[in-house]
């Protein structure tokens, strides 16, 4: 494992601000493209290519890679880093606000990939949940904490990880060592998969998601009192709702399970958006 950065790199100085912990660790690279199963066919989506070196080992089995960078420093390095590689486009911009589909015909197929800058991490995988044209697959690689409230499962369940579970399975697929990035960062990393479910769920999301947020407006607190409260619906009903649901109004929302949350936005009591 190199430490710093190679030769053309050298000058370069990481912004903390900008999420620039550059990974320099072959075997983890490897593993990405791996656990993303990139092959000839595939039109790969990378936020943050930083010095290049997670781009070089997808554009080496990808058909083609678009690479989103915000740090326009970054730019000379990257076509230092990948002379050659004729299938990299890299776009100079915000991966938040950035329109791609210019470069990627709409309903075309792609995956995303990314060591991802931690700031950004939650709005990214929100965007690309969200999007009309979601990708098959991410395989990204980020704090471990949030990896690890990202596919939690009941008893442990929070308003991101039922978020994310709505549109996606997710799984940690690997924990990477804080040591193999350049600067060191303060934690631990961790490599997931999420695949979107397909077709997209049946339920109505801004019911499903109404409730979750209303479910989780207190996480400490009892279900009863969270939707109560925040759905403006009498203690009694709720209480009804929950039982016809098989859940106890003693639950914690961390409690529930995606099929229980799936279960209430199916048998809401009454129409919250008249
Ligand atoms: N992929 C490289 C690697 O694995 O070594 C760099 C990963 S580094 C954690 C995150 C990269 O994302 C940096 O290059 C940073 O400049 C870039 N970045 C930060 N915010 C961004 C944004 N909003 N849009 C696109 N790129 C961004």
């Amino acid at each position: 494992m190199r430490k710093s950065p190679g030769q053309g790199q050298s000058s370069f100085r990481p912004q903390k601000g900008l999420g620039q912990n550059f990974l320099r660790q072959k075997g983890v690279l490897n593993q990405m493209v791996v656990v993303a199963e990139i092959n000839s066919q595939d039109l790969v989506l990378e936020i943050g290519p930083g010095l290049g070196s997670l781009t070089q080992a997808l554009a080496q089995k990808a058909r083609r890679v678009v690479a989103i960078e915000k740090d326009g420093r970054l730019i000379p390095i990257l076509s230092e880093t990948l002379q050659g590689l004729g299938n990299v486009e890299i776009i100079l911009g915000d991966a938040l606000k950035l329109n791609w589909s210019p470069s990627m015909s709409r309903g075309q197929r792609y995956k995303l990939v990314a060591n991802l800058p931690y700031y950004i991490t939650q709005p990214i995988i929100r965007r690309f949940l969200e999007a009309e044209n979601p990708p098959e697959l991410m395989v990204l690689l980020l704090q471990k904490e949030v990896a690890q409230r990202i596919c939690a499962r009941p008893g442990e369940m929070s308003l991101l990880a039922a978020s994310v579970q709505f549109y996606a399975e997710a799984k940690i697929v690997d924990y990477v060592s804080k040591r193999v990035f350049w600067p060191k960062p303060k934690v631990d990393g961790a490599i997931i998969k999420i695949i979107a479910r397909c077709p997209k769920p049946k339920a109505d999301g801004e019911i499903f998601f109404k409730i979750v947020r209303a479910g989780f407006s207190q996480p400490r607190k009892q279900l009863l009192s969270n939707l109560s409260r925040k759905l403006d619906l009498p203690r009694g009903t709720v209480e009804a709702w929950l039982a016809e649901n098989r859940i106890s109004a003693r639950q914690r929302p961390a409690d529930l399970s995606l099929s229980d949350w799936l279960a209430l936005a199916k048998t809401l009591p009454q129409p919250l958006f008249s």
